[in-house]
């Protein structure tokens, strides 16, 4: 079944939207009149929340022909004038906070502190590269192949379109967060939000308008990924996939075929590591938001745990209390820690990994069940003992509110067990802060928390973020989430003497001279 179906057929109440917001919204996707109408649901309580097109590829065309255009008069305009736009839309997000908090709770039914942190990223996000850009960007000098005689400029052109294809999970932010390094570069832009959060990522992309963005620089299409997926990638110079490992791989066949660039950030099943010396209780604290923050949607939250001997029998009943005090509640006020789980789909695919382990003989110590009273989508966060490698949730990604806990003897057994994975996308430390480092570099995955959950990397926006194995391809953020986007230019201007044999010069003298040179040059590696 999916969240369609729990929708009250017939319904004239009002849904959990504004019914002008929901039109407004709807009206900024590019497709032709008339195309049949895909509906979103709200998680809480199955009400619908609106329709928007379902588009075609006829769609994707048109939305890619309005985007070149507009791309070129873009490319054209100052960094300054790029960058004041995005330092309105910074202003922008944090001042409208309300609406799209609203928005977004109500169609991912995630916990409103979890929205919260997604406007905060897209704010930071903004600010960011609107202050770094120009750095990352400036034409750069590079050594020249002779000194003192080629002169070498290392430029950054822009791609011209970039494809964004989005996933509900944090559909406000990486709508958008992408996007924004995307356009600073100078080029545009065509999204693909997932289909069951269309208006969030249409709320972000409403507010980027506002702050002057012009209108047809950045398209966004709505429907099936299987539909527009391909057309998609055959109209741009570059693609920006976040999604699962199943479709990372089937886009990375397509971008391969027209030797385009791609980023793809996908799943993981990322660990926690807890050594003996780490502080009990700010590890506890940690732990929680580690594992069940977004309801344990979030790709780069924590899945296993593995917890040091001298320890574990403080750590765990600790932490096991901690999470059965969660607060989990529908709606829109801040009390709740937790919301709902964003689909039916995702609902089943929860239990039935908690159910399959169970069967197979995990033990619960807390949670392990479904909260029809709170709301049809709503599911306990979960502690689970004894997690062996027959059962489905050992490896695979659950994507959910539920962790698997491991006794381990000491702090090797602890990497080799973290590290015992086809995915590498984030993976959290509790010690010393120096053992904590340490530890860290041998872990095989993107970004390593010491003592915090996932924040503290996600958003040093500065640090490249993104995943080893089948976590991914590339980067974001950092120098790497913007220069993707850009297509370096090596431009070296000659004087003098040329590279190759001098007029009138034996070929074999020159030979003679240029091994000297060669000699010569390796003895000066300051010229480098
Ligand atoms: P998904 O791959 O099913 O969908 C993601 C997006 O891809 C959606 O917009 C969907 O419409 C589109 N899509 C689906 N099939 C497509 C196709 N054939 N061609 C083109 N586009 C297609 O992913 P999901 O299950 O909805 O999202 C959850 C997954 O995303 C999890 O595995 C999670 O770990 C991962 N994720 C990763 C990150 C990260 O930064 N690494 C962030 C968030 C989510």
């Amino acid at each position: 079944m999916s969240t369609a179906e729990l929708a009250p057929t017939g319904t004239t109440t009002p849904g959990p939207m504004d019914p002008a917001l929901v039109h407004r919204l709807a009206a900024l996707v590019t497709a032709a009149p008339g195309r049949p109408r895909q509906a979103s649901h709200a998680p809480f309580d199955g009400a619908l929340i609106g329709e928007v097109p379902a588009c075609t590829a006829e769609d994707v065309a048109e939305a890619q022909r309005r985007a070149r255009v507009a791309q070129a008069d873009w490319a054209a305009r100052s960094l300054a004038e790029r960058r004041a736009v995005m330092l309105r839309y910074h202003d922008l997000v944090l001042e409208r906070q309300e609406q799209v908090l609203d928005v977004t709770q109500a169609e991912t039914g995630k916990a409103r502190v979890s929205a919260f942190e997604e406007l905060a990223d897209v704010a930071m996000t903004a600010r960011y590269y609107a202050n770094t850009a120009a750095r990352h960007l400036r034409p750069t000098r590079r050594q020249g192949a002779l000194p003192l005689l080629t002169r070498t400029v290392q430029h950054h052109h822009p791609k011209g379109l970039v494809g964004v294809i989005s996933p509900w999970n944090y559909p406000l932010t990486l709508a958008v967060s992408d996007a924004i390094p995307a356009l600073l570069a100078g080029n545009g832009v065509v999204l693909k939000p997932d289909s069951q959060t269309p208006f969030t990522a249409l709320m972000a992309v409403e507010l980027l308008y506002e702050a002057g963005l012009p209108r047809d620089l950045f398209q966004v299409v709505t429907g099936a990924g299987s539909v527009l997926g391909t057309p998609l990638i055959e109209g741009v110079e570059y693609l920006m996939f976040t999604g699962s490992t199943a479709t990372g791989r089937i886009i990375a066949e397509q971008c391969g075929r027209r030797l385009i660039g791609f980023s793809a950030e996908l799943g993981g099943k990322n660990p926690m590591i807890v050594l003996a010396d780490a502080d009990l209780e700010k590890t506890v604290e940690g732990a929680v938001r580690a594992c069940f923050a977004n309801s344990g949607q979030l790709c780069i939250s924590i899945e296993r745990m593995y917890v040091e001997d001298a320890i574990y029998d403080r750590f765990v009943p600790a932490f096991v209390e901690r999470v059965a005090r969660m607060t989990l509640a529908a709606g829109t006020t801040w009390e709740a820690e937790m919301g709902s789980l964003v689909s039916r789909d995702q609902f089943d695919a929860v239990r039935a990994h908690v159910d399959d382990a169970v069967a197979k003989g995990a033990r619960v110590l807390t949670g392990g069940r479904p909260r029809p009273d709170l709301g049809p989508l709503f599911y306990e966060p979960t502690v689970l003992e004894g997690v062996t490698e027959e059962m489905a949730l050992c490896r695979d990604e659950t994507f959910g509110p539920v962790v698997a806990l491991t006794r381990v003897a000491d702090a090797e057994e602890a990497i080799e067990r973290a590290n015992d994975t086809e995915y590498g996308l984030n993976a959290s430390i509790w010690s010393s802060p120096r053992r904590g480092a340490e530890v860290a570099t041998r872990i095989r995955t993107g970004t390593v928390n010491v003592n915090e959950a996932y924040a503290a990397a996600w958003a040093s926006h500065d640090a490249p973020m993104g995943g080893m194995g089948n976590s991914g391809v590339g980067r974001r953020h950092g120098a790497e989430g913007i220069l993707k986007y850009t297509e370096p230019q090596t431009v070296a201007v000659q004087r003098g003497l040329p590279i190759g044999p001098m007029p009138g010069l034996p070929l074999e003298r020159y030979a003679t001279v240029m091994t000297a040179g060669l000699k010569l040059l390796k003895r000066a590696p300051f010229l480098e």
